[in-house]
């Protein structure tokens, strides 16, 4: 299941450039190019579903697995105050890209985020740097 249209599906492909962290058969964990934090990054199945409501339960078990390795090297390789794990679907869940991702975002004591905050353009050596640090935890 691909969708050519599809930015996640591109990078999978690699079509697109991304920083990938870890892949395994089933899923694909590469920084967000807009991070609330250092260290925000997406985990995704490599079959394109677009939500919740259309994943395979065995994608959605495979990204569940997957998620739990990346969070466990984010918080190794950064220390982050907090993490939360956010899943977006349909617009009025602020969905912006339509593949099923899972947010993988540390946080910041006092950074008052809003669940549904505005994107901002990250510093691309920067989010080098961290994703190298992350993948020194595995
Ligand atoms: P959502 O708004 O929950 O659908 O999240 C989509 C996320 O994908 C946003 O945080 C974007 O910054 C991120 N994003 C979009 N395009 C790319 C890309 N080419 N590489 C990495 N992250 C991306």
């Amino acid at each position: 299941m691909v969708d050519p249209n599809c930015i996640f599906c591109k990078i999978v492909a690699g079509a697109v450039p991304s920083f990938k962290l870890y892949e395994n058969a089933e899923t694909l964990a590469f920084m967000d190019i807009n991070p609330v934090h250092d260290g925000h990054c997406l985990v995704i199945p490599k079959a394109h579903f677009a939500t919740v409501f259309d994943i395979a339960p065995e994608a959605f078990a495979a990204v569940a697995r997957t998620t739990a390795v990346i969070a466990t090297a984010v918080n190794a390789a950064l220390k982050p105050d907090g993490m939360n794990l956010i899943q977006a679907n349909g617009t009025g869940a602020a969905q912006s890209v339509g593949h099923f991702h899972i947010h993988v975002l540390p946080r910041q004591l006092g950074d008052n985020l809003l669940i549904n905050w505005a994107p901002r353009p990250g510093d691309m050596t920067q989010i080098g740097e961290v994703a190298a640090r992350i993948r020194a935890h595995f």
